[in-house]
């Protein structure tokens, strides 16, 4: 039907007959006998001169045949690509009519969501989404080249398979054939591609959907989707190196430049210093350790095991009200209270717990902190976990850049322990990553000696893995770890999980009978493309880079699921609906 695209017109064109297809993007009137038609497809837009009587409206579809010419002097649009031609003597061929778009398709309007969502169809015609569906298509494509470049097989994965646990709840899908029974959706391709190790595949990948039903926020649907893989007889290293790769060249073939890795970052030291396991190190105002100066101080709120500040340069300003919020947050995120301080001239503190300190306890941290006159201290003091987590997020708030500045900052937070806390309800410690996970070589022994589960205990947590997260910019991109290959490590670890025997094999034994038929160590790593293409594509949200997204209550306003099915179907299920609460 055509024999080109409209964005593609250059000078190069002038004085071909070219048939083109697309939308209506606007329509002005020239005079009383001319219009301009912005006719535009996956592209971009050309401008076609159309007769004034030609009834044609925005959105309409359209078959444009015409000569390309230069446009007169002065009326060239340098903003877009074809802006020095137009087409002229054109024919046109209405394709299909089209009502007035209950959506504006201009990106320099914002729309509600819903609507945006309930007209996705309309939504994508817009420049955002077709630039990032584009890149998007891109990231795949290169990531695809660099895993098989480097000896990765694509290995597809069931979707109807027994729970895999990520941590988070199962979608589930009722069994018509064994009434009663249920598939769970994948969180994770996770045991598969362990299982497709121990089958000799060596080195897997798979895009991957995965499916966790767990509260929708800027960075995470229902369903997304990874770049999964797992190779065997590599170290952790190895199959950092290979991640690293991937992700670099689709930065580069996003952006046009490779960006810097910012290589590996143990996790006690990312919480020390940005109070996270996933840094944005863009910005500074990192926590600044205060505990030495008070393990005598005659002030007890502050002889806590922990102590850290953050320093706001210039923070002085900031109204009583403000202060207050600010305090309100970290009581919200865990802390006891939020100590301020202001940093006057001569570099004395205002603060209303100043008269509690001494003079020296003072000096010293205006020397701890390098304070300046103007800025503003913020101090928690509690359990280190929480003086972390409340400054860290205390720090993003005061400093956090907007999404597309301060470049990409790629890096590797490694040494994750192996447990990161304990389960109120079971007593027993919790994953940090996932029960496959192999404990760190070093911290093996202290965990030989937990034959006996010892929940909760120092030993437990110290304990470190084999775990290890690629970051950038403050958004966790993706995990991995070496893995579990051997039927007791793994036994022993399900059972400081607080899964018994008769649990484990229920659930995963499978797995551990596979580890005794001749398991080659393996490792890998899965990141979230959703992810990578939004901070690549600028984005805040994710929705804004996948095509037919969820909205945050997970709901689909196209398609209006989920939805109730019919009695008939229950049935064949043997499903009964209890009455709605
Ligand atoms: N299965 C993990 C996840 O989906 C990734 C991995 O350990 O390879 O987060």
């Amino acid at each position: 039907m055509r024999s080109h695209y409209c964005g593609q017109l250059t000078a190069a064109d002038i004085g071909s007959t070219v048939s083109l297809c697309g939308w209506v993007a606007r329509r002005r009137e020239h005079g009383a006998s001319l219009a301009f038609v912005d006719l535009r497809d996956r592209t971009g837009v050309v401008q076609c001169v159309v007769d004034g009587s030609v009834d044609v409206r925005n959105e309409y579809v359209l078959r444009v045949t015409g000569v390309v010419s230069r446009r007169p002097a002065g009326n060239e649009n340098a903003e877009i690509a074809t802006g020095e031609v137009e087409i002229t003597e054109c024919q046109v061929e209405v394709l299909s009519a089209a009502e007035p778009p209950p959506i504006p398709l201009s990106d320099r309007i914002d729309v509600d969501e819903n609507q945006r969502l309930r007209y996705r169809y309309l939504d994508l015609r817009r420049d955002r989404l077709q630039r990032n569906l584009r890149t998007r298509a891109k990231v795949n494509s290169v990531v695809r080249q660099s895993m098989e470049a480097q000896g990765f097989l694509e290995i597809e994965t069931p979707m109807l398979i027994a729970s895999t646990p990520e941590g988070a709840r199962d979608f589930v899908v009722p069994s018509r054939l064994k009434p009663g029974s249920f598939y769970a959706l994948p969180q994770s391709p996770q045991l598969f591609k362990q299982l497709s190790m121990v089958g000799g595949m060596d080195r897997y990948y798979q895009i991957a959907r995965c499916l966790r039903d767990e509260d929708l926020r800027a960075d995470r649907q229902f369903e997304f989707t990874q770049l999964d893989a797992e190779a065997s007889f590599v170290s952790g290293d190895d199959v950092r190196r290979f991640i690293t790769e991937a992700v670099l060249a689709a930065a580069e073939a996003v952006t046009g430049s490779r960006p810097a890795f910012l290589g590996d970052m143990t996790w006690l030291e990312a919480q020390e210093r940005f109070g996270s396991d996933k840094p944005d190190v863009r910005f500074g105002m990192e926590l600044i350790e205060l505990t030495p100066l008070f393990t005598a101080t005659e002030f007890n709120a502050f002889r806590a095991p922990c102590v850290k500040a953050v320093r706001e340069p210039g923070g002085a300003g900031r109204t009583r009200k403000q202060l207050d919020e600010m305090t309100e947050n970290a009581k919200r995120w865990g802390a006891k209270g939020l100590v301020w301080m202001r940093v006057e001239e001569g570099g004395t503190l205002n603060s209303p717990v100043a008269k509690f300190l001494s003079e020296s306890e003072l000096a010293a941290i205006v020397t701890a902190t390098e304070a300046q006159p103007g800025d503003l201290l913020y101090l928690v003091a509690d359990e280190r976990s929480v003086v972390w987590h409340v400054l860290g997020l205390l720090r993003l708030q005061l400093g956090k850049p907007p999404v597309n500045e301060g470049g990409l900052n790629f890096l590797w937070v490694v040494d994750f322990p192996l447990f990161e806390g304990v389960d109120p309800e079971t007593g027993g410690p919790i994953p940090a990553h996932h029960p496959f996970t192999m404990p760190h070589p070093e911290d093996i022994d202290s965990l030989g000696a937990l034959g006996e589960p010892v929940p909760g205990s120092d030993v437990l947590l110290a304990a470190r893995s084999q775990a290890y997260d690629l970051v950038l910019n403050g958004w966790e991109l993706g995990s991995g770890s070496v893995r579990i290959h051997r039927g007791d490590v793994q036994q022993r670890v399900f059972e400081l999980l607080g899964i018994g025997p008769e649990e484990q094999q229920r659930k995963f034994g499978f797995l551990l009978d596979a580890f005794r038929f001749g398991a080659p160590p393996h490792a890998g790593f899965a990141f979230g493309i959703d992810r990578l293409v939004a901070l690549l594509s600028g984005e805040e949200n994710i929705r804004e880079v996948i095509a037919f997204p969820k909205t945050q209550s997970g709901l689909d306003p196209l398609t209006n699921a989920p939805s109730e099915i019919d009695q008939k179907q229950l049935n064949e299920l043997g499903l009964r609906l209890l009455p709605k609460a």
